[in-house]
C-alpha cells in the first residue's frame, strides 16, 4: 500500500475525510500525539488500526468528537459531572470514559460496557471530524508499544505502506497522551494522567481516585480498569532505567556505555554521553519532547539510558507514568 502525505490545507483535509468514509485509516495531528484514525462506526475500518498498528485486540480505542451532542448519541446513562468536565476542558485532552450506546462496535470498546470519548482542540483534527461528519476512533499512530508519535514524521517512520495515509501536520504541542478519566463507575477513577492535571481534575471531582496501575505495576492476573496500561509500552530498544532523586549527574557520571537523558538544568554537570529532554523548571516541556528523546535514545547506540525522573506532579504525573513503563518499571532511588 502507498501511503498519501497529505498537507493540512482545504484539499488535504477533503481527501483524509474521503478515504474515512470509504473505511480507511489515515493519521492526524492532535495536541497530544498523532492518531490512527478509522470510522468508529464501520468494525472493517476499525480492524485495519489494529492490523497496522500490531495493538492487542482487547485493548479499546478513543473516540474523537467535535460537538457535544455526538455524547449522546453513543454513549449513555451520562452522569451530570461529565458534562461539567466537558464543559471546562473540551476541547482538550481529556478522555471520558461512559456507559456505551450499542452504536459503538464490540471491537472499538474491545468488548467492554464503556466507551472512552474525547473531544480534541488541533485545529486540522476537528475539520476532519466534522467535515466527514463521523467519530473517529483514534489510538496512538505508533507500533504498538514502540513511543507515541509526536510528529509526522514518526508516524511515516512507523506506519508508512501499512496506512492510507498521514496528514502532514505541526508537531503535537502537549507531547503525551490525554488523561483518561472513567465517570461510569459510582465515583470517578484517574486511569492515565496527561495534558489534564490531577490537580485540575480535583477542583471538579473532589473524590477522584487514582488507579493503581497509574504509578505502579500490575500484578500477573489482576485485570486492568485501563486495558492499555497492562501492555509494556513506550520503550526504547536501549535497556532503559528511570533515576529518582537529585545526585543524577554523580550517578551517571560513573556509567559506560550509557546514555544520559537529563534536564536542561544538570546538563552541564553531566560528562557522558546525555540528551536534554527539558527544563525541570517548566515540566510542561519535558511532556512535549520526551516520546521524541525515547526514539533519539535508540540512535545514541549505547547499551543503557538512564532517564532523569520528573517530579510526580502537574504534568510530571503523566510523563512519570510513560517513563516507568519505558522503562519496564525498573526504578533506581538515588
Ligand atoms: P491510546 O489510544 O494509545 O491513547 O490508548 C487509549 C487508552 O485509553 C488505553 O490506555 C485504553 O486502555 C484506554 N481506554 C480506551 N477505552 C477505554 C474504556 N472503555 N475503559 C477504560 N479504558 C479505556
Ligand atoms: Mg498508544
Amino acid at each position: 500500500m502507498i501511503t498519501q502525505k497529505l498537507n493540512t490545507d482545504k484539499s488535504g483535509i477533503e481527501t483524509a475525510c474521503q478515504i474515512l468514509k470509504n473505511g480507511g485509516v489515515v493519521g492526524i495531528p492532535t495536541e497530544t500525539v498523532y492518531g490512527l484514525a478509522a470510522n468508529a462506526f464501520n468494525p472493517k475500518a476499525i480492524e485495519k488500526i489494529f492490523g497496522a498498528k500490531g495493538r492487542p485486540q482487547d485493548n479499546p480505542l478513543i473516540v474523537h468528537i467535535a460537538e457535544i451532542e455526538t455524547v449522546y448519541e453513543i454513549a449513555k446513562d451520562i452522569p451530570k459531572t461529565a458534562l461539567i468536565c466537558a464543559e471546562k476542558f473540551w476541547p482538550g485532552p481529556l478522555t471520558i470514559v461512559l456507559n456505551k450506546t450499542n452504536k459503538i462496535p464490540d471491537c472499538v470498546s474491545a468488548g467492554l460496557s464503556t466507551v472512552a470519548i474525547r473531544m480534541p482542540s488541533n485545529q486540522t483534527a476537528r475539520e476532519v471530524i466534522s467535515k466527514s461528519g463521523l467519530p473517529l476512533a483514534a489510538p496512538s499512530a505508533n507500533i504498538s508499544g514502540s513511543p507515541s508519535p509526536t510528529t509526522a514524521e514518526h508516524v511515516v517512520n512507523d506506519l508508512d505502506g501499512k496506512i492510507d495515509a498521514v496528514l502532514m501536520g505541526e508537531n503535537c504541542n502537549v507531547g503525551v497522551e490525554s488523561t483518561v478519566i472513567s465517570l461510569a463507575g459510582e465515583k470517578p477513577v484517574l486511569l492515565r494522567p496527561g495534558g489534564i492535571t490531577l490537580e485540575q481534575l480535583r477542583e471538579i471531582l473532589p473524590d477522584i481516585t487514582v488507579n493503581k496501575a497509574v504509578l505502579s505495576e500490575l500484578e500477573s492476573g489482576e485485570t486492568a480498569a485501563s486495558p492499555g496500561m497492562k501492555y509494556k509500552h513506550y520503550a526504547p530498544k536501549t535497556e532503559t532505567f528511570l533515576v529518582e532523586g537529585e545526585n543524577f549527574a554523580d550517578f551517571v557520571n560513573q556509567k559506560s556505555n550509557a546514555v544520559a537523558v537529563c534536564f536542561a538544568e544538570e546538563e552541564s554537570d553531566i560528562s557522558i554521553p546525555k540528551i536534554i529532554y527539558g527544563e525541570k523548571a517548566h515540566p510542561e516541556t519535558l511532556a512535549q519532547n520526551i516520546f521524541s528523546v525515547l526514539r533519539e535514545v535508540d540512535n545514541s547506540n549505547t547499551k543503557y539510558a538512564y532517564i532523569h525522573a520528573p517530579e510526580k506532579d502537574g504534568i510530571g504525573l503523566a510523563v512519570y507514568n510513560r517513563l516507568i513503563r519505558a522503562a519496564a518499571f525498573k526504578v533506581i532511588k538515588l
